[in-house]
Formats: structure tokens, sequence, C-alpha cells
């Protein structure tokens, strides 16, 4: 039985990326909607769960992507209320990389040690990395703290974290260089989480502060998102702090990924979210 994975994504195209990793992950077949939304998805899953029957069932799964969260999780959302008794599939949702690579990012920040009462702010945290960074870095017990250049667009991720996942994260702005180097003043970690290219923070910014302990920078293009840390570090120790640039969380993050993939196929009922990818970065860590 061929291992077919359907790849439902909000945006214009399906990813190339999620297609990739889909093989890698174990699929002998990934076929990739665009476009996707809670109305016109019906008749997709009616087709991964009425084809199969029995053990086949697991051979199909769905994967829901896009580069929107809250678009991603009201499709997935719809998705799983199409699903009734044994018509079902196994699904995963990771728009834009997000549940992969924050559960990465975060598993790394906090293997061996305790972030409960650390003071944590994910700068950029609107994007779907940073959302998603910021509610595992609460969840772990750290007082966290999102950037964006609008306060309003920072409280309202703030917002969606909380109504989703009851942790409570805290908005503000981060405007400018030297807005962003005044947040993570009294920082212990400062995860940057920003558009690929972006820079967000000089190295004066954290380089003499006794405050930080750990950074990770989620941006692999240059300029990178925080200066003086290299996108190959992982653990690397800089002015006394611990760094963890975009590949040195990007090769846990690709591992992540393939395995969540190889598991939507081994059973028809798995359901693979933030919290079930998180504990599993854990776990791989
Ligand atoms: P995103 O949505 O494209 O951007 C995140 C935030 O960056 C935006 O919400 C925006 O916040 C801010 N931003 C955009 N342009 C900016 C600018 N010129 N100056 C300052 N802030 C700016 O990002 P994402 O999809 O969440 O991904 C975050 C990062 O993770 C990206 O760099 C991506 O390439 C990387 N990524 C890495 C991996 C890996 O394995 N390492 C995997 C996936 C993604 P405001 O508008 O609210 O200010």
């Amino acid at each position: 039985m061929k291992k077919l994975l359907f790849l439902f994504d909000t945006d214009p195209y399906a990813s190339v990326f999620d297609t990739v990793v889909a093989y890698d992950g174990g699929a002998d077949r990934v076929a990739g909607y665009a476009s996707v939304t809670p109305d016109n998805v019906g008749a997709l899953v009616d087709g991964t769960i009425f084809t199969r029957g029995g053990k086949d069932k697991q051979s199909t799964a769905i994967f829901v992507g896009g580069s929107d969260i809250p678009k991603g999780e009201a499709l997935f959302e719809a998705v799983k209320k199409r699903f009734f008794g044994p018509f079902r599939v196994s699904i995963m949702l990771d728009p834009n990389g997000s549940n992969t690579t924050a559960a990465a990012g975060v598993a790394l920040l906090t293997k061996g040690r305790k972030l409960k009462g650390k003071k944590a702010v994910v700068l950029a945290g609107t994007g779907p990395v940073g959302m998603r960074a910021a509610t595992f870095l609460a969840e772990e017990g750290a007082d966290v703290t999102l950037t964006s250049r609008s306060q309003l667009r920072a409280e309202n991720a703030a917002r969606a974290i909380e109504s989703r996942f009851g942790v409570k994260v805290k908005g503000i702005v981060g405007a400018d260089d030297a807005s962003r180097a005044s947040d993570v003043k009294d920082a212990n970690i400062v995860f940057a989480a920003g558009a690929i290219g972006v820079h967000l923070l000089p190295e004066s910014a954290w380089q003499n502060n006794p405050n930080i302990e750990l950074l990770a920078d989620a941006n692999a293009q240059p300029p990178l998102g925080i200066e003086g840390i290299e996108a190959t570090d992982k653990g690397k120790e800089r002015h006394g702090k611990l760094c963890f640039g975009a590949l040195g969380i990007g090769g846990l993050k690709l591992k992540l990924h393939r395995a969540c993939i190889g598991k939507l196929f081994d059973s028809s009922e798995r359901v693979l979210d933030a919290e079930e990818i998180y504990a599993l970065a854990k776990e791989m860590a």
C-alpha cells in the first residue's frame, strides 16, 4: 500500500519545502493543494477518509501548512471536524515550519537546564515561528515577552497565544535596534524569530549584558537576526553566553519534521500539533 501524503496549504502555492521533507520523511507520493480554506477542504478530506479501510487507512495522511498560523489553525480544525467515527486519517499542522522550528529551538535551549522563572524575549515574535517559540518558552515556565514593530500586532499575537494555549505572554514594541536593545536588557533568554534576512539585534546589545545566558536565532540568511553569532552555532559559547544559530536549530528541526511525517503513517489517528511536536522535540534534542 503506497503511503500518500496530502499537503493542504493555505497559501497560493503548496510549499516546496514541505513537499521535499514529506518525501524524506517516508511518503511515497505527496500531492500538494494550494489556497485551501475551511470552506473548500471538505471534498478533499472526503477523498482521504472514504478510500481505504482498516489498517490500509494509515497509509493516507494529511499535512496542513501555509504561512499564516490563524488560517492554518482554522483549516486544521475544519479537517478534524470532517472526520467521524473510524473515518479519519492522521494529520499534522506546521504552518511555515512553525511548530517544528520553534519546538527544535526551544527544546535545544531547555536541554539539560530549567527555563522556569527565566525572562525570555522573542524578537519579532509575531510570525509563525515566533508565536510558537513564545508559547513553548512560556510552557516551560519562562516569563515571556514578544516584540513587534507594531504594538497592536504584538498584542494580537499575545492574545492569540493565550486563547489557543492558555499561557500569558506580553507583547511590546521593538521597532529598531535601539528599542530592541532596550527590550532585551533584563532578559536571560533571547530568541530571534524575525523574517528571513532581517537584522534585529546588534552584538553590542548582548555581548556585555550579564543577564543574558542563552541566544537563539531562527534566521539563516545574512544578515542574521542576532549579530555576533553564527548560523552553525549549536550551544557555542560566545561572550559567556550559549548561542544557537539557524542551522544549529535547523538540523534538529529537519529530523523532527521527518520523524513527524513518519509517525503519521504508523496509525490513522495521530494528531500532530504544537503539543505533540514539542514533546517529540524534547525527546529528540
Ligand atoms: P515571518 O513571519 O516571515 O516574520 C516574522 C516577523 O518578522 C514578522 O511577523 C514581522 O514582525 C518581523 N519582520 C518582518 N520584516 C521585518 C523588518 N524589516 N524588520 C523587523 N522585523 C521584521 O517569519 P517566520 O515564518 O515566523 O519565520 C521566522 C524565521 O525562522 C525566518 O527567518 C525563517 O527563515 C526562519 N525559519 C528557520 C527555520 C530553521 O530550520 N532554522 C525553519 C523555518 C523558518 P512585525 O511585522 O510584527 O514587526
